[in-house]
């Protein structure tokens, strides 16, 4: 398959329409979308990524039509959630329409919806005249991508189409809360912030052990992610990048002094927006330039802290 590469929302859409599957940018990662009622769309994403069937997609939509399309019941945290902070990166999750295709929700009652806050997005959206199931568009445990380079890197030859629009500003993938049951609870950390959520959703809480026990809630938390083929740890600052194979290693964080021998690469960033955003290309980048070890400096787990942490934790557990 050739992968076509294009600025152009509509040329992306029609593609989409029929029947491809296309990569587009958001504000959180790229996505890799499909027409949600072609299920043989549906399948060329799990498919093009590699991705376990047991693990649902994000249904994305342009407006409240798309959304009556694939929700069966907006609840009443799930209104509140959407007014706060629909479009942005927040998705949330509402029973499914009956009309909803099984192989985009994995076999859940539920769906997780979400309206993107990027202008190329929602062009895309807008033309594509039907909801778009798309998770991030990296092979399956691998970092999402950031850039349509980087789209490109993972499925090129496997996708029929990247939309291109810029470097993603978020840097990491939407927040995922469950308001499908009485107390809405955040199962995956991101763009939109627990303090963020509390103010509108006074009750909602993170999700504890005792919530994942609970049966398959969110299959795709168990999975292997985010891993570069480099080796990720978590250090407290520079003074504890270890000097010896500093020729093959790397470090990113807030502090950029301190090292006993400065590593290969090293991406000092201003502040956590920064952090959040430069991770996912720097593994890239690391990754190119044949570095084995990428030492992240740990934050504080507040405000977008918390997914920062989620997102390096389990890279390096990859
Ligand atoms: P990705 O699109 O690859 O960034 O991943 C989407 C995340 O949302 C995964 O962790 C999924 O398991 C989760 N997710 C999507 N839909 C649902 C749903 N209906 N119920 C629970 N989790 C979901
Ligand atoms: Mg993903």
């Amino acid at each position: 398959m050739i992968t076509r590469i294009t600025r152009s929302p509509r040329v992306a859409s029609r593609l989409l329409g029929a029947g491809g599957v296309v990569a587009f940018p958001t504000e959180t990662v790229y996505g890799l979308g499909a027409d949600v009622f072609r299920p043989d769309a549906v399948e060329a994403i799990f498919r093009a990524k590699g991705r376990p069937q047991d693990n649902p997609l994000i249904v994305h939509v342009a407006d409240t039509d798309q959304l009556a399309r694939v929700a069966a019941q907006i609840t009443p945290a799930a209104q509140l959630a959407m007014e706060a902070f629909f479009p942005g990166p927040l998705t949330v999750i509402v029973p499914r329409h009956p009309d909803l295709p099984l192989a985009v929700t994995a076999g859940l009652d539920t769906v997780g919806v979400r309206s993107p806050n990027h202008p190329v997005a929602q062009a895309f959206l807008r033309e594509c005249d039907c909801p778009v199931a798309a998770p991030s568009a990296n092979r399956s445990g691998r970092p999402s991508p950031t850039t349509w380079q980087a789209v490109s890197e993972e499925l090129d030859g496997r996708v029929d189409a990247i939309l291109k629009g810029g470097s993603s500003p978020i840097g990491l993938e939407s927040t995922v809360i469950d308001c499908s049951r009485s107390c809405p609870v955040i199962l995956r950390s991101g763009g939109i912030s627990f303090e963020q959520l509390r103010e509108v959703l006074p009750r909602i809480q993170l999700a504890t052990g005792a919530v994942e026990s609970e049966p398959a809630r969110s299959p795709g938390m168990n999975h292997r992610h985010y891993a570069p083929t480099a080796q990720v740890q978590v250090v407290s600052g520079p003074h504890e990048v270890p000097p010896d194979q500093a020729a093959t290693s790397a470090y990113i964080g807030l502090v950029g002094e301190g090292f006993t021998v400065k590593p290969h690469r090293v991406c000092v960033c201003t502040d956590l927006a920064e952090y959040a955003r430069q991770l996912f290309r720097f593994f890239r980048t690391c990754e190119k330039a044949g570095v084995t070890r990428i030492y992240c400096q740990q934050v504080p787990e507040t405000g977008l802290g918390h997914a920062l942490m989620d997102r390096i934790r389990r890279a390096a557990e990859g």
